[in-house]
């Protein structure tokens, strides 16, 4: 009996272990700061060199938007030309699925960058209803740039980026929405002491410096 108890144990053991790793709770970065400045560029020189995985809300909505089965298309494309903030039930699902997804297939991937993510409130009450028992917030890294210098970066983004929205029209309207729904988040955060600023006016090397900096104190 006692043998067959620890026979038992013993070949429990490891596959209890595996299962604990695969369900590692989920470590989340928001990233956030004005249209162009410069999420996605330092993103994507983060993952270069750290263990993070980008999701790109904004990226997640376009590729949403081009689905062609998708019943929300329409909706979003004129959200993100009119620079509003889609209902978070989309968004929210659009993340969820692709963390899950990124941990389905490698359990050891377990660290995001949400960048551009929440923007408003209905964005953070969304989060905090389906997300916030599943992922731990530690922090939010804050690109703080002007808003001359976010529009003229997305005006010469939008020669070549063919987005919809860095035209000046849509960009006004960005602006607004981020000055109005934006930045109360951020604040929001500071308050709880969860944000790290960044000077993000300067060139991506002298930017990415102090980012770097910030994550090899935070982890
Ligand atoms: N957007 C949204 N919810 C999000 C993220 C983006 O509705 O959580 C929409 C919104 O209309 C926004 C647009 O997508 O203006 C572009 O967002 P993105 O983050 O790609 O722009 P960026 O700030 O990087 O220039
Ligand atoms: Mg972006």
């Amino acid at each position: 009996m006692i043998g067959r108890v620890f026979g038992y144990v013993s070949q429990r053991v490891p596959s209890l272990l595996y299962r604990v790793s695969l369900t590692m709770k989920p470590q989340v970065v928001f990233v956030l700061g004005g249209p162009g400045a410069g999420k996605g560029t330092q993103c994507s020189r983060i993952v270069e060199n750290y263990n993070y995985t980008h999701l790109s809300a904004g990226d997640l909505l376009r590729a949403e938007r081009a689905r062609e089965e998708s019943e929300f298309g329409q909706l979003i494309a004129n959200y993100i030309k009119e620079g509003k903030i889609v209902p978070v039930e989309i968004t929210i699902n659009l993340l969820r699925k692709a963390m899950e997804e990124t941990m389905q297939q490698d359990e050891k991937k377990f660290r995001f960058l949400i960048d551009g993510f929440p923007r408003n409130e209905d964005n953070l009450e969304g989060w905090n209803t389906v997300m916030d028992s599943k992922a731990d917030v530690k922090f939010v890294l804050f690109f703080d740039c002007s808003n001359e210098v976010c529009i003229d970066r997305c005006l010469e983004r939008g020669k070549v980026s063919g987005r919809t929205d860095d035209n000046r029209e849509s960009l006004e309207k960005r602006i607004q929405t981020y000055l109005q729904s934006t930045r109360p988040i951020i604040a929001l955060y500071e308050k709880l002491g969860k944000v790290r600023t960044v000077d993000a006016s300067r060139s991506v090397d002298e930017v990415f410096g102090d980012v770097k900096a910030i994550l090899d104190k935070e982890g």
